[in-house]
């Protein structure tokens, strides 16, 4: 009997350490084209009998807009063709990929958000004053609107599919605008959602997080990559994809050097140092969770 236990235990332990996580960035999620690509992606993963934990950025363009608007706003400019036009981008994206008789719950989610978005940005606007805490807020709506969305294209095509904001288990101090990660807890609450979740597929927002008062942070422009990591490195993942417009790292920024090639394979501080001194490619702590979690183990 025990001995039966324990190799259950193994068996259980293996599911675990075999997941990925798949972070798809702006231009990944800002097409109807793009969005079928990804799913694509996804189904090779589950035919491949893999469960992948997705992790998605704001559509491309959209986190831009939304700080456009605020500091807008924060100067007493209107904002309300940029909020149409934010609207109409989503709105598009459901008409095209959800079938009609999922689109008005879709839709009436969405517009909640986006009635608060304006909410917000009219308080800006009044009060002509945009803090850090607002900032982020702001900010937040664009990997959640993304993610709730793709969310519930992908549910058409994989039954289980979830959407879940980060803010539920990424834990941070109030350094709005660049928090710092509480590791410890994060990992925690990762894990737990995890379990209570494994037969789902999930679909996190990158990005965004939340400090011990429940207020939204964000984790540093460019930082969907690393929510991927910090997922990673919590439930122990054997791979963290990174899913771009531009293959692999490359030796330099390809829009300005046509010799510039992909490598073909770097250690985690070759990658460290590359993103360090700017390469656009990898947000710059992304690799620490997963070089501590390759060397701790
Ligand atoms: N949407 C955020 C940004 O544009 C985070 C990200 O895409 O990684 O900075
Ligand atoms: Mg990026």
């Amino acid at each position: 009997m025990s001995a039966f236990l324990q190799k259950r235990k193994a068996f259980l332990f293996n599911i675990y350490v075999i997941m990925k996580i798949l972070k798809f960035g702006g231009t990944s999620v800002g097409s109807v084209q793009s969005i079928q690509t990804l799913l694509n992606i996804l189904e090779g993963e589950i035919k491949n009998k893999q469960k992948p934990v997705v992790v998605l950025s704001a559509m491309s363009g959209v986190t831009n807009l939304l700080v456009a608007m605020a500091e807008g706003a924060a100067e007493g400019k209107d904002f309300t063709a940029q909020l149409a036009e934010l609207e109409k981008r989503h709105f598009d994206v459901i008409k095209s990929l959800l079938d009609i008789q999922n689109q008005n719950p879709a839709f009436t989610r969405l517009k909640i958000l986006f009635n608060q978005l304006e909410d917000l940005l009219q308080g800006i606007l009044t009060l002509r004053e945009l803090t850090p805490k607002t900032r982020d807020m702001v900010l937040s709506f664009g990997e959640r609107c993304s993610t709730f969305m793709i969310g519930k294209i992908a549910a058409q095509r994989f039954p289980g599919a979830i959407s879940v904001e980060a803010t539920e288990f990424i834990k941070t101090d109030s350094s709005f605008g660049q928090a710092k990660v509480n590791m410890e807890l994060t990992d925690l609450l990762v894990r737990g959602f995890y379990q209570e979740n494994s037969s789902k597929l999930i679909f996190v927002t990158g990005f965004i997080s939340a400090n011990d008062a429940g207020q939204i942070t964000t984790l540093g422009r460019g930082g969907s990559d690393y929510t991927a990591a910090i997922l990673g490195a919590a439930l122990n993942a054997e791979e963290i994809q990174i899913w771009t417009d531009v293959n692999g790292m490359m030796t330099a920024d390809p829009r300005m050097v046509t010799k510039a090639f992909s490598l073909p394979e770097l250690t985690y501080t070759e990658a460290m140092e590359l993103s360090y001194f700017g390469a656009k490619v990898i947000y710059p702590p992304t690799m620490i969770p997963a070089f501590m979690k390759k060397f701790q183990s």
